[in-house]
């Protein structure tokens, strides 16, 4: 069988531990964080767009509230920055030290 993993690199981008952080979000945010209705079944990055993968950067989502949030992000991003593939530095928390 063929393998067809060029459609999306955000997977791949992914850590390899992602299962478990999705889990372990899943755990603490049983109830979508956007709705509060659907339970979870997604953990999505709460700032669009970053790799940051601890437990505070992501909320549990339900399905078409991720939808949402992702589509709505997509367009943002092409609207506000026209070129792709733009990282920001990841910023240090002044408190954390
Ligand atoms: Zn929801």
């Amino acid at each position: 069988m063929a393998h067809n993993w060029g459609t999306s690199s955000r997977a791949s981008r992914l850590p390899g531990n992602w299962k478990t952080i999705r889990a372990r979000v899943i755990a603490r945010d049983p109830l979508c964080q956007i709705c509060r209705v659907r339970p979870s079944v997604i953990a999505d990055h709460i700032e669009a767009m970053t790799d940051d993968h601890r437990l505070e950067a992501l909320q549990g989502v339900c399905e078409p509230c991720h939808r949402l949030k992702t589509s709505a992000e997509a367009n943002a991003a092409r609207a506000a920055n026209p070129s792709p593939g733009r990282r920001r530095p990841p910023e240090t928390h002044p408190g954390l030290r």
